[in-house]
């Protein structure tokens, strides 16, 4: 039997922020995910947390700047519709370290698409608390 749970989304960004409020910084999803999952582990032991996910969670919080880190210029191709039900998709973006917005991936706001570029191209994330 398979008992991991997956932690709530909103517990997962409240121990992103509280990790970057301590941080300023923090250099890699993987480095985030497993600073967040430490925190989350003091409430239940059996909670999993993948890098990918954290990630998305990072950018839906506007505290937080994602930037990413590309060896190549980034091109995707563009798709205006969701290719699974055809309902309005929304673009996952995040700055390079030149500040300028790249998108990263495609999320459908209906149903549970979700493409990320990871899987054309290996991509460093960098994870700044903004100031404000
Ligand atoms: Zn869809």
């Amino acid at each position: 039997m398979n008992d991991r749970k997956i932690p709530p989304e909103d517990k997962v960004k409240e121990a992103i922020l509280q990790v970057l409020k301590s941080r300023l910084k923090v250099e890699s999803q993987e480095e985030l995910a497993s600073l967040v999952l430490r925190l989350l582990k003091k409430e239940e032991k059996s909670y999993t947390l993948s890098p990918t996910r954290v990630k998305r969670i990072a950018l839906l919080i506007p505290e937080i700047e994602v930037k990413a880190k590309t060896k190549k210029t980034i091109k995707m191709q563009k798709i205006d519709k969701c290719p699974i039900c055809e309902s309005e998709i929304e673009e996952l973006k995040a700055k390079n370290l030149l500040n300028k917005e790249i998108v990263i991936g495609y999320r459908c706001k209906k149903c549970a698409y979700q493409s990320d570029l990871e899987a054309f191209m290996p991509m460093k994330y960098i994870f700044l608390l903004r100031n404000v």
